[in-house]
């Protein structure tokens, strides 16, 4: 029985095995693992004190959004790549071999364990997505941290103590995890950069108000600057929630991210002065784990903005336009269709009205079901929008009866358009079960040319369905104006 199952499932139903890499792209992409470990060691190592943890250390929670992101980089290969640039930047920058050896083991170690978690983050968390979306990243972010906490401490000489050394380890990494890794997921593919960024640039051009929770939040690092203290990290916490109401969730991500930086280097090298009276290792945990829990505000925010707009934008959408065919409804074609036409009276610009009504539909129902007509009417809207043109308005008045709106056109071309689309209606209209039906409609025209003349948008419609009564009454199938 099984057996015979399998043989009937159709060979494009299957999911398809993904293609097996040439031996060119694994080098590739080993390569591309190798350096992105590489710099950020470096860039790590940087903010390195001497013989001590760094202040922050990228490396891991890139390679973990790297492999999140692109999981055929996850080979065997790609993990030796792995290993292979966190050993090299780290003899490079003058570190003995066994103590390269014990980082590279615990940085892999809490790389590895996100990766296993994230197999288990659904798809739309991964694109933080979901109001809770960043409890997920919070819970691959903790699994990495608290693998290479422990995988650290227990191979280092725990001069500290176990519970101290591996409380350093977990709270810096998992500062980096949480702030690094919602970029690495959200980041725009880099062949679509230049465009996004372009996008960014007009708006903020259009809107220059785009600014301010930008402005507001520098404003207030400046004030924890000056100011100092233990509260000065909260200080910038409303500007960051204004910036997650504000911008795209990948903006919000960044911020963050260089907030976070920006604080523990600051803290680091005492430009923030917390001015605590325990100089021991407990503040910089509590602080760094603070910095990490802080980041989940803004980044929760804007996932449930955006969620939020989504739903909008699904809302908006069903409430001006038709279910069955999807083009603007009557009450949508009306808003829109009075902004145009006052716009074209005020420049002076012709506009011209088309009512259309298929023929004997009813009959269509009666013969051949009413599944039929509605397949009839979709496809007929599908023809006429596709033909329009895009600065034109095309909606469904109600049953068979659709309206068009066409700026900056004379009589003689709205003509030609209306015959266009009347022919267009005629070809044969395939229905599902094969058969292929023969329809026809009726267009009533009006346009409205003379600049003198001040038509509401009602009183161009109702001379249009004037002129499509007239064709009807004509014996149908043709354009009257
Ligand atoms: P005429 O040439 O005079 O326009 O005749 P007609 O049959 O097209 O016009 P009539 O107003 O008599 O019939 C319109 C029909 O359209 C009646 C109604 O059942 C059908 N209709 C309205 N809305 C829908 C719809 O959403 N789906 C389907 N399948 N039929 C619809
Ligand atoms: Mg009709
Ligand atoms: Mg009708």
């Amino acid at each position: 029985m099984v057996a015979q199952h399998r043989q009937s499932i159709p060979q494009d139903a299957r999911v398809p095995s993904p293609p097996v890499p040439t031996a060119r792209q694994l080098l590739l992409q080993a390569l591309l693992v190798v350096a992105v470990v590489f710099l950020a060691c470096g860039l790590g190592i940087l903010t390195r004190p001497e013989h001590q943890l760094a202040a922050f250390w990228p490396t891991n929670a890139l390679l973990l959004g790297l492999f999140a992101r692109r999981p055929a980089l996850a080979s065997p290969a790609g993990w030796a790549a792995a290993a292979l640039g966190y050993v090299a930047a780290d003899l490079l920058t003058g570190s003995s071999l066994p103590t390269t050896l014990r980082l590279t083991a615990a940085n892999l170690a809490g790389v590895a364990a996100g990766f296993l978690v994230f197999q288990r983050v659904r798809h739309e968390d991964r694109q933080l997505q979901h109001p809770l979306s960043m409890l997920s990243v919070l819970a691959v972010s903790a699994a990495a941290a608290l693998a290479a906490g422990l995988a650290g401490s227990l191979s280092s000489s725990m001069k500290l103590g176990f519970l101290t050394t591996s409380g350093f380890w977990f709270s810096a990494e998992l500062v980096c995890y949480v702030a690094i890794l919602p970029v690495v997921l959200l980041a725009p593919a880099p062949s679509t950069l230049p465009q996004v960024l372009r996008e960014r640039l007009a708006r903020l051009r259009r809107h220059p108000r785009t600014v301010l929770p930008l402005l507001a939040l520098l404003l207030t690092i400046l004030l924890g600057v000056v100011i100092g203290g233990p509260g000065a990290i909260a200080f910038p916490v409303p500007a960051l929630l204004w910036c997650a109401l504000a911008y795209r969730l990948f903006t919000t991500a960044l911020v963050t991210l260089l907030l976070c930086m920006w604080t523990l280097i600051a803290i680091a090298t005492g430009v923030i002065d917390l001015q605590l009276r325990d100089d021991g290792p407990l503040p910089v945990i509590s602080l760094r784990m603070g910095m990490a829990l802080l980041a989940v505000a803004p980044l929760t925010v804007a996932s449930v903005n955006a969620a939020r707009n989504r739903l909008l934008a699904t809302l908006n959408h069903a409430a001006d336009h038709d279910a069955l065919t999807g083009t603007l409804n009557r009450s949508a074609f009306m808003r829109r269709g009075r902004e145009l036409a006052e716009l074209a009276q005020a420049t002076g610009r012709p506009v011209v009205a088309m009512m259309l009504d298929i023929d004997h539909f009813k009959s269509v129902n009666d013969r051949h079901g009413h599944a039929a007509g509605d397949a009839v009417l979709t496809i007929f809207a599908q023809r006429m929008r596709e033909h329009l043109r895009q600065d034109g308005l095309f909606g469904r008045f109600g049953g068979e009866e659709f309206a068009v709106l066409l700026p900056d056109l004379d009589t003689d071309d709205a003509r030609t358009v209306a015959e266009r689309l009347r022919h267009l209606a005629s070809e044969p209209i395939p229905l599902d079960d094969g058969r292929m039906l023969d329809v026809t409609v009726s267009v009533g025209l009006a346009s409205l040319s003379s600049p003198m003349r001040v038509d509401t948008l009602e009183q161009l419609l109702s001379r249009a369905d004037a002129a499509l009564y007239r064709a009807k009454a004509m014996g149908r199938n043709r354009v009257i104006a």
